[in-house]
């Protein structure tokens, strides 16, 4: 058992080299031998089965029934078993052809989202995808990791591991290298680190003992059981809508059945009908375009550097009114630079022309970090925080390397940084004595330091803050006994202040401009931050965060509040400084309180609770740690502000869409029900008069082809050039709200009305004429009321050609409606008359009047200010 043995049998068993990691070689020997660091997915479904459990669904199962009863009832009329039979396998194939997409895309972001793993390799600390790590590799774990695989401590500072995925045990657990002697359980071997589980504390390193599958979470079957997929509320609420509708339809469909019984029609017939108008008119598709709209959507966000993690986050972007930044790294470009350095006692130099007697203050910086900076070829390759590595390239630039400065004097243990404390120290050797530096947030260093002349270094904390630099301030100890068992309590006090640094971070230049575009659209940006107010501030103004009439305020005087007086004041702040992450939950809540959806960014391994509590967790790509990666419901791969409010102008398209397309499909199946209800009706009131205007393969032809094409284009739209001129849409409103329903009904009453008319004009000369002009007139309305819906603006404006799906479906349907019209073979089929001319211009006209209708229609809402 690893655990059982010794730093060095662990290292001679795995053949491991603790100082320069393993080699190209030895990685791709190990690699052949044990495979990659992953665990192969449960088997996929074949492609037959999926194609079988397309048929499972109620309505396919009437259809072929239906098939079944007329070929068994009058096996002469076989064509339109032959037709139903291949509506259904058209249908089927393109439900797989949908699904796979909708898979596909996310497959390809679960990848993207896959985590990295920091290795030794060729004497350089490396990130690596998870998945390529080996035996043998000397894993780098810090706070915030997600661990790779299982291993070996071999050196540990302050290390808290949460292995509650594995063992149940919710409460991090302490980690050592010393090795154990017996047998112990999982949960108590704290030596060791295993795969997926989170580092909260402190860091280590680890020679890999096991990868994938040989992993300890590899052998928990029910963890490798992927989570099931869940719906989105939408999707759940259009599911809802979709089968009372069918229910509804259904009742009609018997309704119509009885009254072309009665009618005269012969059984056959009429039960070939109904069961047609039930397929045709049960919006059996509102959830698959949903599922495919959504799907398509997110995959085009993970282009634009969001990638979503939950796909309910995509409608709640729409609706989000709140957005609580970050500062660092995601309002500014986390480029940061030492600039400016003060030596106690001195005057501010600018770090470029600084007098030889400060290079001692930056290179206690530079023990005092975790950042690295490593030749590799021609680049310099800087791993770690940007802050730390900041400064250690400032002691470079001076002609000093970190290597030689540890080997000068060596680290014997550390209190690593956290946001809470806001500071770091070390303990280094110094000569025959021991040495304590500590760096971190100048305010609370000063208050840990002795003999310090407060007003002067607050001026010039002050100072360098008001030029929105970022200000670190060190103070060292020395010890002549080796400090054991540090802690921060213990040590960090009682410190000789030295100097401080001010690094330039400047501001992302794009988010100037979304957080006005976001204005705009009625969402407010806040920016939260561990920095300085001074700093904070300075960046808020100069971003148009803070304006005239806001706050900025401390983390300190948020935590005198009450959660009542937050609330009752949270309007007025628009910066937060100096906060700790359970600031970010208390923000969070009291906004959610006012009924706002809020959106929070977080990096840390304490801001997950604050990710989770917000509607739209933000996690960073880039520098965020896994943890908060886990915790959060939306991934910027380029930590970038300006992503954010991308994604809530995509969210609000992609639920407009959905609109349009619920829209489309339900006026368009209240027209086909309308056409032959209302048929029906007249019938019965004038028998004779009336036969059914279409028949059951016209419904089926307009059901694959003119509904679904069209639908498909509308969920590919790109989204309104005036989204993000509108406020937010109210989380509470309904999907059918500002009088959707009601335009549905009328809309549909309208496509019903001019299929009925074109009937009724056809039906004086010929009852097959009459069908010919209801069926080219229902199939024509639609597709041009696809454009209609397209948008609330008139059709007649500059987008209209921006949609090539929805061109490419008009074309497509018009084409295959001329072909089954023209081609003598087809229109026999279909029971279709040679129209004359003026019959078809009839057609074209009344198809052509539904766009009269709708633009009267938005210039009468443009006019009363209605959407
Ligand atoms: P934001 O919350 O906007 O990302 P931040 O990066 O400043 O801001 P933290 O990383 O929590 O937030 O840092 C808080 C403060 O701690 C900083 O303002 C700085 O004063 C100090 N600090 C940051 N990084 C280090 C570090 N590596 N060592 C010591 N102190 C640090």
């Amino acid at each position: 058992m690893f655990y059982n043995q010794t730093i060095d049998e662990v290292k001679k068993a795995l053949d491991a080299d603790l100082k320069n990691g393993l080699n190209d070689e030895q990685v791709a020997l190990r690699q052949k031998q044990y495979g990659m660091n992953q665990i192969e997915e449960g088997k996929k479904k074949s492609l037959l089965l999926r194609f079988l459990l397309q048929f499972k669904d109620a309505l396919t199962i009437i259809l072929i029934l239906s098939a079944i009863i007329s070929i068994v009832v009058d096996p002469q009329e076989w064509i339109d078993s032959a037709i139903i039979v291949f509506v259904v396998i058209v249908n089927a194939v393109l439900g797989i052809v949908q699904e796979n997409n909708a898979q596909k895309s996310l497959d390809a972001l679960k990848k993207m989202a896959s985590p990295q793993a920091k290795v030794i390799r060729h004497g350089n600390t490396v990130s690596i995808p998870a998945s390529q790590v080996v035996p043998g590799d000397v894993l780098v774990v810090e706070a915030g990791d997600c661990i790779a695989s299982d291993a070996r401590i071999i050196e540990a500072f302050n290390l808290k591991v949460d292995e509650s995925a594995l063992t149940g045990e919710s409460v991090p657990v302490d980690k050592t290298n010393q090795p154990l002697t017996g047998e112990y359980p999982l949960a108590e071997r704290n030596n060791m680190l295993y795969a997926s589980c989170y580092v909260t504390y402190g860091r280590a390193t680890a020679i890999v003992t096991a990868i994938g599958i040989d992993n300890e979470v590899g052998k928990i079957a029910s963890l490798l059981q992927e989570a099931k997929e869940q719906n989105t509320p939408l999707q759940d609420k259009l599911d809802q809508i979709g089968k009372a509708i069918g229910v509804m339809c259904i009742v009609i469909c018997i309704i119509v059945f009885g009254m072309e019984l009665l009618s005269g029609m012969s059984f056959l017939d009429a039960f070939k009908t109904a069961v047609a108008l039930a397929v045709a008119a049960i919006p059996e598709g509102l959830a698959t375009v949903v599922t495919v709209v959504l799907a398509l959507s997110v995959q085009k966000m993970a282009k634009k550097n969001a990638i979503i993690r939950s796909l309910p986050a995509v409608e709640t972007l729409g609706s989000t009114s709140i957005v609580c930044s970050d500062k660092t790294g995601t309002l500014t470009q986390n480029k940061m630079t030492v600039v400016k350095v003060y030596r106690d006692g001195k005057n501010i130099e600018p770090i470029e022309t600084c007098s030889e007697n400060s290079y001692q203050l930056l290179n206690y910086f530079t023990l005092c970090s975790d950042g690295t900076i490593s030749q590799i070829g021609e680049k310099e390759v800087a791993v770690g925080d940007p802050t730390e590595t900041a400064l250690v390239k400032a002691s470079l630039n001076k002609g000093f390397t970190k290597k030689n400065l540890m080997a000068q004097y060596p680290r014997f243990d550390e209190l690593a940084f956290d946001s809470d404390r806001k500071m770091m120290s070390v303990f280094v050797e110094d000569h025959g004595r021991y040495l304590q530096i500590t760096k971190g947030g100048p305010d609370v260093i000063f208050d840990r330091c002795v003999n310090l002349n407060l007003d002067k270094v607050n001026e010039i904390n002050e100072k360098m803050s008001q030029e929105a630099l970022r200000v670190l301030a060190l103070a060292i100890r020395y010890y002549d006994e080796k400090p054991e068992n540090v802690t921060s309590a213990e040590n960090e006090t009682d410190m000789t202040f030295l100097g401080m640094v001010g690094m330039i971070d400047p501001p992302r230049e794009e988010v100037k401009e979304a957080v006005a575009e976001a204005k705009k659209a009625g969402v407010r940006t806040i920016m939260i931050t561990g920095d300085h107010i001074v700093t904070a501030r300075a960046i808020a103004k100069a971003l148009g965060i803070l304006e005239d009439g806001q706050k900025a305020i401390m983390g300190d005087e948020l935590s005198q509040m009450s959660d009542e007086q937050l609330f009752e004041h949270i309007e007025e702040y628009s910066v937060y400084a100096r906060v700790a992450p359970e600031h970010k939950v208390r923000i969070v809540k009291a906004w959610k309180e006012k009924g706002k959806v809020v959106a929070m960014t977080g990096d840390g391994v304490n801001d997950s609770p604050a990710l989770k509590a917000a509607d739209i967790g933000c996690a960073m790509g880039i520098t965020g740690s896994d943890v908060a990666k886990g915790a959060a419901s939306m991934i910027l791969t380029d930590d970038n502000f300006t992503t954010i409010i991308h994604s809530i102008r995509e969210g609000r398209g992609i639920y407009d869409n959905i609109q349009k397309d619920v829209q489309f499909l339900l006026s368009s199946n209240i027209g086909e029900v309308l056409t032959i209800f209302g048929a029906s009706l007249l019938s019965l009131i004038l028998p004779g008069s009336f036969a059914s205007p279409l028949l059951p393969i016209h419904l089926l032809w307009v059901n694959l082809i003119t509904d679904s094409l069209p639908a498909f284009a509308l969920g590919m739209g790109k989204t309104e050039a005036d989204v993000m001129e509108r406020p937010p849409r109210d989380k509470n409103e309904g999907f059918f709200a500002h009088g959707l329903a009601l335009t549905i009904l009328w809309q549909g009453i309208m496509i019903g009305g001019v299929t009925l008319i074109a009937f009724f004009i056809g039906n004086q000369i010929s009852y097959p004429v009459g069908m010919t002009m209801a069926f080219i007139t229902l199939c024509g309305s639609q597709l041009v009321h696809s454009f209609n819906v397209k948008s609330h603006h008139s059709i007649l404006n500059k987008s209209l050609f921006d949609n090539v799906y929805l061109w490419g479906s008009l074309a497509a349907g018009l084409f295959l409606q001329i072909i089954i019209i023209t081609i003598p073979e087809l229109s026999d089929i279909f029971k279709l008359e040679r129209l004359y001319l003026a019959q078809w211009l009839i057609c074209v006209g009344l198809s052509l009047s539904t766009v009269i209708v709708c633009e009267i229609v938005k210039l009468i809402y443009k006019k009363t200010g209605n959407r």
